[in-house]
């Protein structure tokens, strides 16, 4: 069923191959992908290294970036030159190297006219006493460099615990990564400028991975942002409602736990939805875990059926 000149945009995720990767994404989610260490499904994205595919409908087959080109209507004419997000599920085996992020005045300048990094994310299941590493304890830029200097890691690197459930902000700047058996949903910039700064000392093809500290000692905030401030526990929201968790200049993100019938208002620029759990329908079309979707702009009323938990995002027109 589809609703009169408005049709839901159901994408072909890409999937990507990661030394830290695990199988979660084809064995729980049903991508067709093969072999092992599948780090991450990009289930909403534009970027040139994973362009989504609409998956059927009057726009079948097309990119979504050429969505973005040709058809900006559906997407309320916004004055961004590229799709703004990228919504990805990551499944983490192991530890990810630790990284920071720069922002898009720095990136801009030193990227090749790239867009900065802010991203979030919320956590879709982890191990009991599971960690996760935000921040950092240097108290100001001199005892960052000098313990970096110093491969003081231990010292430096905060790790704090995390829950399903939680939901945490990363702004350009914060040191992060995921520890193993983490599987989150990231909501972020459309951009894959990544520094790491730490890998653990491991080796990849018996060489350790590049690490760009100079650019780390860059863009690191210092001090970093309290733990507490750090991590947000969502649970318990009030369901079949469109929650809003988290707005800031680059995004809006929310959450939606469907239980039998939800209908809201899609008043925003566009929506970018993405299943993590559960089955039902969106005005009649089957949904699954792992589906995602976009609802063009103008769509008006939506009404969700089953029992699915989403997130959502958008941005400011
Ligand atoms: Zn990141």
């Amino acid at each position: 069923m589809k609703k009169e000149g408005k049709e839901l945009l159901f994408l072909v995720p890409v999937c990507m191959h990661n030394i830290w990767g695990g199988v979660k994404l084809r064995e729980d989610f049903g991508y067709p992908v093969e072999g092992d260490g599948i780090g991450e499904c990009w289930g909403v994205s534009a970027h040139p290294e994973g362009d989504g595919t609409v998956r059927d409908g009057a726009y079948k087959g097309r990119k979504l970036s050429e969505l973005w080109a040709e058809h900006p209507e559906l997407f309320g004419n916004l004055q961004y030159d590229r799709y703004p997000l990228l919504t990805k599920i990551i499944d983490a085996q192991d530890d990810l190297s630790i990284q920071v992020h720069p922002d898009d005045a720095y990136a801009r300048k030193n990227e090749n006219g790239s867009l900065g990094k802010t991203e979030c994310w919320y956590i879709m299941g982890c191990k009991e006493d599971a960690t996760i590493v935000i921040g950092h304890n240097a108290k100001d830029r001199e005892e960052l460099k000098q313990m970096v200097a110093e491969g003081r890691w231990q010292e430096l690197i905060r790790e704090i615990p995390i829950h399903k459930g939680d939901f945490i902000q990363i702004d350009p700047g914060t040191v992060h990564a995921i520890k193993a058996d983490t599987l989150i949903l990231e909501t972020q910039q459309n951009s894959a400028i990544t520094y790491r700064l730490y890998d653990y000392g491991r080796l990849q093809n018996g060489k350790p991975r590049e690490l760009h500290i100079e650019k780390s000692l860059d863009v690191i905030t210092v001090p970093a942002k309290s733990a507490e401030e750090s991590v947000e526990s969502i649970s318990n929201l009030p369901e079949n409602t469109l929650n809003q968790i988290y707005t800031c200049e680059k995004y809006t993100v929310f959450k939606m736990d469907v239980n039998g019938s939800a209908v809201f208002e899609q008043s925003y620029p566009f929506l970018a939805a993405s299943v993590l759990e559960g089955d039902g329908s969106v005005d009649g079309s089957e949904v699954h875990k792992g589906d995602h979707f976009i609802i063009p702009n103008g769509y008006g009323k939506v009404e969700m059926n089953g029992s699915m938990s989403l997130i959502l995002s958008t941005v400011e027109r």
